[in-house]
């Protein structure tokens, strides 16, 4: 069931080649938590694997990875406005949304072509043109790894913030999502907040509008800044925006006026980070193979497949010209292992 030495470079998008020491393939809860239960006893570290569209591998992974296969949609609620849908772990997240979008579900269309699996969306509250997994969540089953437990969290227990949950925070490595419920409408229930969005959704009347043609528009804009990952490697925006204190923006907004910026209230104000990196001069730059995409500075690209360390390298680098440039810190998006 464990095989040992095994190269993690299909699994991962931006094509890293690294090994684990031990790799399983799960389809069911019983061989979950037989393979869970070897790690404790061996003592080993696990590294959970959906669709590896969110992680850097910077080295060999001193334990187990599992790739986690554990599939199936089902309706477990409906009333006249909304369904509750619950999808394992597993289900390809695109394919969830086009299954939404068949049954003229409103909620996921404008997270529509988001690399991975179900399973890891609420490990980062993934979110794109202007809504994110908390809209839709109900609540999730996961596995304690340290006990073996299922134990359910609803919307409130994940601690949902900006690209952040619980489970990058205080529950870290301490469970394996085998499962989320989503509640979405049956209604007509729309977000078209972005520019663009709005400006390539304009001809059809509101009245008409229906999720696929939501999900329509966003995959077009997307697939128009963001490389495919079977061609270009790459983990989508490898930087979170900046937040910082309406101090410092005030400062950088006298020398910069034209500087994109989101107001966030007491909690300060949102930088575009692609904005910065492009600024600082990184668009479609790089070092040691690896780039920053010619369309979207954001976006960290492997077109050679380079190493972790070379990842790393030019992250660090985009990093240092950015406080040199701004005095802003860029904190890195993908989950860094080992
Ligand atoms: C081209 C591209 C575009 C992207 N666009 C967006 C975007 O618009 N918005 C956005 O938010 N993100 C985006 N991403 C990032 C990424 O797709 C999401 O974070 C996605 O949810 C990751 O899913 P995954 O299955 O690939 O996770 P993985 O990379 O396999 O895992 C990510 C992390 O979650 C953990 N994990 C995975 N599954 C489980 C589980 N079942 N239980 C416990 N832990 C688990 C892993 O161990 C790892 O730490 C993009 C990525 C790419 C490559």
């Amino acid at each position: 069931m464990l095989t040992p030495n095994y190269n993690l470079q299909p699994f991962n998008t931006l094509s890293i080649s690294a090994q684990a020491k031990f790799f399983a393939t799960v389809s069911n809860l019983p061989s979950l938590l037989d393979v869970v239960s070897t790690a404790r006893k061996k003592k080993l570290p696990l590294l959970l694997l959906g669709g590896g569209s969110n992680i850097v591998l910077t080295d060999n992974f001193p334990g187990i990875a599992i790739k986690l296969n554990l599939m199936g949609r089902e309706l477990v609620k409906e009333t006249d406005e909304c369904v509750w849908l619950r999808a394992g772990a597993g289900e390809n997240w695109h394919e969830l949304v086009n299954h939404c979008l068949s049954h003229h579900y409103w909620g996921l269309e404008n997270l529509s072509l988001i690399p991975g699996c179900a399973g890891a969306a609420p490990i980062q509250n993934i979110g794109a043109y202007g809504v994110e997994l908390k809209d839709v969540f109900y609540e999730l089953e996961a596995v304690q790894i340290s006990t073996g437990d299922t134990v359910v969290f609803n919307k409130d227990a994940c601690q949902f913030g900006y690209r952040d949950s619980i489970f990058k925070g205080r529950l870290k490595d301490q469970f394996i999502i085998t499962s989320i419920t989503l509640k979405l409408c049956k209604t007509p229930k729309h977000t078209v907040v972005y520019p663009a969005l709005a400006a390539a959704l304009k001809a059809i009347p509101e009245a008409s509008l229906t999720p696929a043609d939501v999900s329509t528009a966003v995959c077009a804009i997307r697939r128009s800044k963001l490389p495919a990952v079977e061609e270009i490697p790459n983990a989508g925006s490898f930087f979170k925006n900046p937040l910082i204190s309406h101090a410092l923006y005030s400062t950088l907004q006298r020398s910069h006026p034209t500087m994109p910026a989101y107001d966030q209230g007491a909690a300060g104000v949102k930088l575009a980070a692609g904005w910065l990196i492009e600024q600082a001069g990184w668009k479609g730059k790089g070092m040691g193979g690896v780039l920053m995409h010619k369309h979207q500075a954001l976006v960290l690209t492997n077109p050679k497949r380079a190493s972790g360390a070379a990842v790393l390298k030019l992250a660090q680098a985009v990093c240092t010209s950015v406080v040199e440039r701004f005095g802003v810190e860029l904190e890195i998006e993908p989950r860094v292992y080992p």
